[in-house]
């Protein structure tokens, strides 16, 4: 038997998965994001340097927290005449972190405590293997060990390290069904007490401690500041006889952050830097703290986008020296990508059978007359407008009224900006899961679409 394996848009699902598993953490997402930006020609910014916009610039900055990152085109004329295409998506997801006094010895065993970021489905983060990584910080010290300030800013020194420990560390394990014959129909888990991982057994804190200092080549008791994530440790993969399906943590929301830099990338690469014509600047804006409603220093809430959004304005060497940056907002154009719940074919009650996306269907536009997505009539025939422009096929998803709807940066970067916006997303299974589940096709279409909104509407 032949099998007819798809092919074409495997190339993106591949290179998925690869920048997927890199992106471990919000702050290793900008990392992954970053090199394929400089890959792709695009040169750091700092968001306080003298800067002088010029057409056809490729740029990014990232956010003071090192957990978000805006990049874009500097297109040939003023934001104030054509607007800005943006392209949004958040770099975090819901997972299980480290407490601020981490460790803990409980019957023989040592352990890693953890609290709860977004909302995690608990019971995927039993029984599997899990890796450490995030950021941590040390204060800079003096000769007599006392942390040192800058003399300017007055602010504590420090230096900051991204740490990954790429082996299976820890484990949460379940409790057996003989010690709790009721957990198949009740089954409740307490992120209190139940969802702290074990890392050693045997020895005293002190030694399992040493241990992991020395395979992060770290000393943990010099650490000062940490933010660290337990990380599922299973690289993901692809699923199915055809290889059709995409398996792996945090698809919520790196598949759309992935979608939204490679549409950018890949049109930068047909735009010709030296007498750049494409008119509007295109931006791709990679958000953290979704999970948790956006409100920090670099979350969609925050002034991040909009003050790079007008600063671009002001100082595009097309803009008159009295221009209103504010402008720019009503003529602009924002597409949140963020994952969409696919028809699930065990719990098919769960969707409107007239709003039930398919996985490799092609992508979904979300609508809420609530308000929990920004999509309006408006945004949504816009967004067929690409569908149609990039073949892409599109599907609908309205959530059940009887049941309590999800958001995204959609609204909140809608309010910021006072620019109309559309919210889309791939479709998936178990949403929040250590194991979610997309499809590869769609993965390809979620690209396409990206890269023709960012051409003008060219494929
Ligand atoms: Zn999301």
């Amino acid at each position: 038997m032949a099998l007819n394996l798809p092919n074409q848009p495997h190339d993106d699902a591949d290179r998925y998965l690869a920048f997927l598993e890199e992106a471990c953490t919000p702050a290793h997402a900008v990392v992954a994001v970053c090199n394929r930006l400089r890959s792709g020609g695009f040169a750091e910014r700092s968001a306080d340097e003298a800067w002088l916009p010029v057409a056809g610039e490729r740029f990014f900055v990232i956010a003071g927290d090192g957990r978000s990152v805006i990049a874009g085109i500097v297109g040939s004329r003023s934001p104030v005449d054509t607007g800005y295409l943006v392209f949004g998506a958040h770099t975090d997801s819901p997972d299980l972190r480290i407490r601020l006094n981490p460790v803990r010895r409980e019957a023989g065993t040592v352990q890693l405590l953890t609290q709860v970021h977004g909302g995690i489905i608990r019971r995927s983060w039993l029984d599997r293997p899990l890796m450490l990584a995030g950021v941590v910080y040390r204060l800079l010290r003096d000769k007599e060990g006392a942390p040192r300030f800058h003399p300017l800013t007055g602010q504590p020194l420090m230096g900051r390290q991204l740490v990954r420990l790429p082996r299976p560390l820890a484990v949460i394990p379940d409790l057996a069904i003989h010690l709790d014959r009721d957990k198949n129909d009740q089954g409740g888990i307490n992120p209190e007490t139940a969802l702290h991982a074990v890392f050693a057994s045997g020895q005293p804190v002190e030694e399992a401690v040493a241990l992991l200092s020395h395979e992060l080549g770290l000393p943990l008791d010099a650490v000062d500041g940490f933010d660290l994530h337990l990380v599922p440790f299973q690289p993901p993969q692809r699923l199915g006889i055809d290889g059709s399906l995409l398996f792996g943590p945090r698809h919520d929301d790196l598949a759309m952050v992935f979608a939204g830099v490679s549409g950018l990338i890949a049109a930068a690469e047909v735009n010709d830097a030296a007498a750049p014509t494409f008119a509007a600047t295109r931006i791709v804006a990679c958000f953290d703290a979704e999970e948790t409603g956006s409100q920090t220093s670099s979350g969609a809430a925050s002034a991040m986008l909009r003050d790079l959004l007008l600063r671009l304005a002001r100082r595009h060497p097309g803009s008159p020296v009295d221009v209103d940056p504010e402008l720019a907002f009503a003529r602009s154009l924002v597409l949140s990508g963020d994952m969409a719940h696919a028809l699930h074919p065990n719990f098919q009650d769960k969707h409107d059978r007239a709003h039930a996306p398919l996985i490799n269907q092609g992508l979904v536009v979300k609508v809420n007359t609530n308000d929990r997505y920004a999509s309006s009539g408006e945004t949504i025939a816009a967004f067929r407008a690409l569908c149609e422009a990039a073949k892409v096929p599109l599907q609908a998803y309205v959530h059940r009224q009887d049941a309590v709807c999800g958001t995204t940066i959609g609204p909140i970067v809608a309010a910021q900006l006072g620019a109309r916006t559309v919210d889309f997303g791939a479709p998936m299974w178990a949403m929040h899961s250590t194991g979610e589940t997309m499809g590869a096709l769609d993965m390809g279409y979620a690209v396409a679409l990206a890269t023709t909104y960012f051409r003008g509407g060219q494929a």
